[in-house]
């Protein structure tokens, strides 16, 4: 098995020459975010300004997401017709989508078990306890919102219309699949139907394109806030269970990706992760795999992967596959029970990755979904009430940046699902994927 650190690095290269502004942005935005933790006194009214900066952007992206994915899907399922294809696509995803979380929480349990970053960290989460949180922690675990039951029964919309208008995403990509299926059935009468979410289409990815300019201000502006709120300080007590999230996804993007794309298609993984560099950049901005979207879709479709899969494979993935986020779960949960010294038996073990897997489909792409949603996993373990509410507020006080992470992970790993059923299914245009000297560009 190979570890493509080199393939990671030659596609950040790449991406660098695109798009060296951005991650200047990124650079720079922890540079001047240090600074601001470290000497509050000095600029930090600067912070609000950045934080509303920050906010817009992530706003406006959002602001199309709705739309995006409900034309994307309309059409996209009225493009591929057969029921047959649709059902051969949606089982690929779905096979791909589980070996994919399977894999991170197998690899999050081992780095946990083997490296054992929770062992001597009680004082500090003791110590980092936040009132705050603490109480909003309580407040969700007693009203017992992570019922398997309840979550299942609340991704079918009783009212899509509120759905749209609350912006849940599941219920209402849930409606518009049963939709645009149905409209894939009744023949030509779909036209006038079919052709104005083309144009919403079109019409959204122009925005997509307008709103990418303010990538670099955005990232930066959301880069600083985040860095100032935590400083880089936190490392020395965090460094392990850091270090391990971070090589999880490092091991994700270096051998299971790699590993996949290679076994199921013959889609380059450079090629790839070149084409997707912009993608990855906002979702480690952002925090957010749904905002994050339309730029994943941008970067997919103008560099060669067809829209019929695009519009299918990735407004599902970016709500259901959170192969980061799973990853984050299961060493989160191993972490805090090592801390207080719970020893797991093998079948709890088990039961931690199998429920991770659960609750990460059940996040929303958006900052923090992934840490409410932990609750679901941390159910029956032996933890006292009283551990529960303080291990979530220590990991509240490092979340967004191990959502930063995670979330490129949960980005990179939609493009790869996508680019290997583009592959199987002939919907790859190589010509242009393989020459990033003809991409058009988005940033
Ligand atoms: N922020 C993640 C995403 O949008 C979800 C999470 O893990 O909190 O993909």
């Amino acid at each position: 098995m190979k570890f493509h650190l080199q393939t990671v690095l030659v596609a950040l290269g790449l991406g660098f020459k695109r798009n060296g502004h951005i991650f200047l942005a990124i650079v720079l935005g922890v540079i001047l975010g240090n600074y601001i933790n470290a000497h509050p006194e000095k600029i930090s009214g600067l912070i609000p300004v950045l934080d509303i900066v920050g906010q817009a952007f992530i706003r406006i992206i959002q602001m199309v997401v709705i739309p995006l994915v409900c034309s994307a899907i309309v059409v996209g399922i009225s493009s591929i017709g057969d029921s047959k294809q649709i059902g051969k696509f949606g089982k690929k995803m779905l096979l791909l989508y589980t070996i994919i979380s399977l894999a991170a929480v197998s690899i999050g349990a081992a780095l946990v078990l083997l490296v054992k970053p929770g062992v001597g960290i009680q004082e500090f989460i003791t110590q980092s306890s936040a009132t705050e949180i603490q109480a909003q922690v309580s407040n969700y675990l007693a009203a017992q919102h992570g019922q398997l039951g309840n979550i299942l029964l609340e991704m079918i919309p009783q009212n899509p219309i509120e759905s749209l208008a609350k912006g849940d995403m599941i219920p209402i990509i849930f409606f518009v699949l049963v939709f645009s299926l149905a409209l894939s059935k009744i023949g030509e009468i779909n036209r006038p139907i079919v052709s104005f979410f083309e144009s919403v289409f079109a019409a959204t990815m122009k925005v997509t394109d307008w709103i990418m300019i303010l990538a670099a201000p955005g990232v930066f502006a959301l880069t600083t806030v985040a860095v100032a709120t935590f400083g880089l300080d936190i490392f020395s007590t965090i460094s392990k269970f850091f270090a391990v999230l971070f090589m999880g996804c490092l091991i994700q993007f270096c051998v299971v990706y790699p590993l996949l794309l290679k076994c199921f298609s013959k889609v380059p993984v450079t090629t790839l992760y070149t084409a997707i560099i912009e993608a990855l950049l906002v979702a480690f901005g952002t925090a957010s795999s749904s905002a994050t979207l339309p730029l994943t879709m941008a970067c997919c479709e103008k560099r060669g992967i067809s829209h019929k899969v695009c519009s299918f494979v990735l407004p599902l993935g970016a709500t259901l596959n959170m192969d980061g986020t799973a990853l984050f779960q299961t060493i989160a949960v191993l972490f805090l029970t090592q801390a207080y010294g719970i020893t797991l038996e093998p079948i709890q073990i088990i039961q931690v990755m199998l429920l991770a897997i659960v609750a990460s489909c059940t996040s929303a792409g958006i900052p923090g979904a992934g840490l409410i949603t932990i609750a679901l996993v941390l159910n029956g373990l032996g933890l006292s009430p009283q551990q529960l509410v303080e291990g979530f507020a220590f990991l509240f006080a490092i979340e967004r940046l191990l959502d930063m992470i995670r979330t490129m992970a949960n980005v990179a790993s939609d493009a790869v699902v996508a680019a290997i059923i583009a592959d199987n299914e002939n919907e790859i245009n190589y010509d242009l994927l393989n020459n990033p000297e003809q991409y058009k560009e988005i940033i």
